[in-house]
């Protein structure tokens, strides 16, 4: 059957082989389990969340907790204690703390300004971005705050994977996703638009509930480089599978 006829079918794979994820797959807010998160809690997650881009996730939350805890002392007002620093020592890390939370340094820099939008707009509690709006206005918040449009989905979606809010949301069509999608629609990896097509003829309007699977997929089996298609769950739906192997 050619896998555009039934999208249906993908999603079912996908959901199907969802990976299992740990209690703390999202750092202070999965131990909750659906309790409402604490201010610091809350300010952690968000803090861990806007430097989780391009670069290993254990080390974006280790160096989250590590900064936040350790160099900090887990402060009542983390973004304050953060914009206690100059703007211009934070940047040119002459800060007394010594220490980046990017290796990126404009990642490194936007934090910064972030930590002064959130305690100037909300008071310096990110429950307040999300307490009480829409998972779509929350999203707008997020990206108007400056986390970018995938950080800020997958912060939404964290924020719904831990119960902290209820509602749909579409995946991030980060590099991994794009690619996955792709190649199982199209054969090979596809713009971000088009992954939000794909995956919307999946799982309408409420497309993050594939994204983990998705991540995953493109992160450990269909890889840039040498996709170990003969183990993969969807290599029978899968466009670039059929074409270019020739299964
Ligand atoms: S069959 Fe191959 S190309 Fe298709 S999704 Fe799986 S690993 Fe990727």
């Amino acid at each position: 059957m050619n896998v555009h006829d039934n999208p249906q079918r993908i999603r079912d794979f996908l959901l199907d082989n969802q990976p299992e994820r740990s209690r703390d797959f999202w750092p202070w807010l999965g131990p909750l389990e659906g309790n409402p998160a604490d201010k610091k809690s809350a300010n952690k997650f968000l803090l861990g969340c806007m430097v989780d881009f391009r670069k290993n996730s254990d080390l974006v939350w280790r160096d989250t907790q590590v900064f936040a805890e350790d160099k900090l002392c887990d402060p009542d007002s983390l973004w304050e204690a953060i914009t206690d620093t100059p703007e211009i020592e934070w940047k040119t890390r002459r800060h007394k703390l010594r220490c980046s939370l990017h290796y990126y340094q404009r990642r490194h820099d936007k934090v910064w300004d972030m930590a002064k939008r959130i305690t100037e707009q909300y008071g310096g509690d990110a429950r307040k971005i999300w307490g009480g709006v829409s998972t779509e206005e929350t999203l707008t918040r997020l990206v108007r705050l400056g986390l970018g449009p995938w950080v800020s989905r997958m912060t939404v979606g964290g924020l719904i994977d831990t119960r902290q809010i209820s509602g749909r949301m579409d995946l991030k069509a980060d590099t991994h996703v794009r690619r996955v999608l792709g190649r199982v629609f199209d054969g090979e990896k596809v713009s971000e638009q088009t992954a939000f097509r794909h995956a919307d003829a999946m799982v309408p309007g409420d497309s993050w509930q594939l994204d983990h699977s998705l991540y995953i997929l493109g992160q450990s089996v269909c890889t840039a480089n040498k996709p170990k298609c003969h183990s993969c769950y969807l290599n029978v739906e899968c466009r670039y599978f059929q074409r270019d192997l020739g299964a």
